[in-house]
């Protein structure tokens, strides 16, 4: 029997590296290997591109190019973005962030904690929208850094970031964010922006993966994380790696073009498909549905069913997806983002992300709402929660059955 046909619908975990970023950089890994700090025109030659490359990511952000520092990947611009502005800062003892960013930011926390910070995590509402009121409290004299993600990875929901670094800066607070799920996807101009630090990730908007960019407003006090030589202008030690440099200046070109198509084509897409399964399938909710949500991205639950069976059986046929439960110690414990969003437990269990980019179709859409539904119906069928076309009367999933998640414990 052959291979279904993939439909790759999750480029919230990473996208295909466009053709022409290939193209771009494969000389690099050839004929032109020069070291960019090198002395002779071999070596010069390609410190042009490095220069030409961190042009175009300045367009594509909003920056001067001075203003970036190539990096290896999002987590790597993350982390160097928080342990800078607390190093710089060593009389203030206060860090804030919300309950629903990435591990990148999150799994700093335990370590800021042992180093005697303070740590301020902002609730969301049930649309997975910044408390605001939370979130103005908590900046204080002694906070310093506030970061937030721009756009939620599992969610697509966009925080009002220009507000918020608005408001960190009027209190004189140094404000990060994870643009990782927004660069590509809705249009950034730091200069407008009252944002220091800026995280981005090459292989969310078709870069490969290994080269992320961290913005550092000009004039902002810096330390690097990564200590060596002389690299981009001393802050990032480490021969740069020029080839995927290449491709990310590339990316970000293509994806300042493909803006528009990002949020006219693909937001149709987008809505098509939450449209086509949610009205086809019954016990259904979409998880920060509002209008403030990147183009690309859908979050459904399916009641009542376990979201990593789904994603098996769409796997069986080409499908591509993921799911918000993170498989720990036997019991499939809930997302934390769907967790604070208060999204009941028998929701955020069968919750799937679908993340749609510019290399997806209409068919593809449409051979996915077509999938779904038999699929849904098996598995409910087998639930002990489903009954009849509904759910059970006595419904056991209301807590889990271990008692060891997050949400039971
Ligand atoms: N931040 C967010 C919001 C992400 O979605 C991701 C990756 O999924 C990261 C950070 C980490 O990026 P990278 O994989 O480049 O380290």
């Amino acid at each position: 029997m052959s291979e279904p046909k993939l439909i790759y619908f999750d480029n919230n975990a990473t996208t295909m590296t466009s053709p022409e970023v290939v193209e771009a950089m494969l000389p690099f890994f050839g004929q032109r290997y020069g070291n960019a700090s090198s002395m002779y025109p071999f070596g010069g030659e390609v410190a042009r591109e490095l220069r030409n490359a961190r042009e175009k990511v300045a367009a594509f952000l909003g920056c001067e190019p001075r203003e970036l520092i190539f990096t290896s990947c999002g987590t790597e611009s993350d982390n160097t973005a928080i342990w800078s502005a607390l190093r710089t800062q060593p009389d203030r003892k206060h860090f804030v962030t919300s309950r629903v960013e990435h591990p990148a930011i999150l799994s700093n926390l335990p370590l800021l904690r042992k180093q005697g910070y303070s740590v301020t995590e902002i609730g969301v509402d049930e649309n997975g929208q910044i408390l605001w009121d939370q979130y103005i409290t908590a900046l204080t004299p002694d906070t310093a850094l506030a970061s937030f993600l721009w756009a939620n990875n599992e969610t697509g929901v966009i925080f009002p970031i220009e507000k918020m670094a608005a408001a960190a800066a009027e209190r004189g607070i140094l404000f990060h964010t994870d643009a990782v799920q927004a660069a590509g996807k809705i249009p950034i101009d730091v200069s407008k922006t009252k944002i220091d630090f800026l995280a981005v990730s090459g292989h969310k908007f078709h870069a490969p993966k290994g080269v992320g960019l961290l913005y550092v407003r000009r004039g902002l006090k810096y330390t690097p994380f990564m200590l060596g030589g002389h690299q981009e202008s001393g802050r990032r030690g480490g021969t740069e790696n020029i080839p995927y440099i290449v491709g990310i200046g590339r990316a970000a070109e293509l994806a300042l073009t493909n803006l528009i198509d990002e949020n006219i084509r693909v937001r149709a897409l987008r809505d098509r498909l939450e449209k086509g399964l949610t009205s086809a399938i019954s016990y259904t909710r979409v998880n920060g549905g509002s209008e403030d949500r990147v183009p690309n991205t859908t979050n459904i639950s399916f009641e009542y069913i376990e979201g990593e069976a789904i994603l098996l059986h769409l796997a069986a046929k080409g499908v591509c997806a993921s799911s918000g439960s993170a498989c720990t110690s036997g019991s499939l414990e809930p997302s934390h983002v769907l967790r604070a969003m208060g999204v009941p437990f028998t929701a955020a269990h069968g919750s799937i992300r679908l993340s749609l980019s510019i290399h997806n179709t209409e068919a593809e859409v449409d051979e996915v709402i077509r999938i779904f539904p038999p699929i849904i119906a098996k598995l409910r069928a087998m639930s002990p929660f489903w009954q009849g076309d509904g759910p059970a009367p006595e419904n056991g999933m209301l807590t889990c059955e271990t008692g060891a998640c997050q949400v039971c414990a």
